[in-house]
């Protein structure tokens, strides 16, 4: 039995995510979502908000679970007996920096593979910053998330808020 474990910050969980979770759990006996505690980056919603709206958003697939972690993704994929880590490629830029961490896992940890699959091609502009940034500004993120994911970015960015309120999370 294969474990395949997707990890990435999910700040928030995009269509783009779902449909790479989607196809991983089509190809692995079982896929863990895990949604990493603290990236280096400024986050808009908590670990328990990033982990509920993928939760409810991957629901459908009983092969899949979804969990937070902390530290090196490679001692996680160990803990859980996951030895295929799944990334998703949209552009080249991503492959830059895909190769480089997979390069370094491998180094960590020999026996996990990187598998990466190509961003169906409707979600390959798609990323969870400029979802933020189209929601702040007050625009449609209508095909871009699931109907939940919507409505909890339309609460962190009120139609009337100042526009220069910045949320806890990112930082103000
Ligand atoms: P990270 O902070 O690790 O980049 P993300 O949550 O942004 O975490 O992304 C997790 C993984 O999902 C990464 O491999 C990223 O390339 C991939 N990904 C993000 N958005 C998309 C998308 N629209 N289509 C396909 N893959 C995506």
């Amino acid at each position: 039995m294969t474990t395949a474990l997707y990890p990435g910050s999910f700040d928030p969980v995009t269509n783009g995510h779902l449909d790479i979770a989607t196809r991983a759990a089509a190809i692995f006996d079982r896929l863990t979502v895990a949604v990493f505690d603290a990236p280096a980056k400024n986050l808009l919603f908590t670990t328990k908000e990033r982990m509920d709206m993928a939760t409810e958003a991957l629901k459908g697939l009983p092969n899949v679970n979804v969990t937070s972690f902390t530290g090196l993704t490679v001692d996680f994929a160990r803990e859980i007996g996951a030895s295929v880590l799944v990334r998703g490629l949209r552009v080249m830029s991503d492959f830059e920096m895909e190769l480089q961490m997979a390069m370094v896992n491998r180094q960590l940890a020999p026996g996990i593979e990187v598998v990466c699959l190509m961003s169906s091609l409707q979600y390959s502009f798609l990323s969870s910053s400029l979802i933020k940034e189209i929601a702040k500004l007050g625009g449609s993120i209508d095909n871009m998330v699931p109907e939940h994911v919507a409505r909890a970015l339309r609460q962190k960015f009120p139609p009337n808020s100042d526009p220069d309120f910045i949320p806890r999370h990112l930082g103000g």
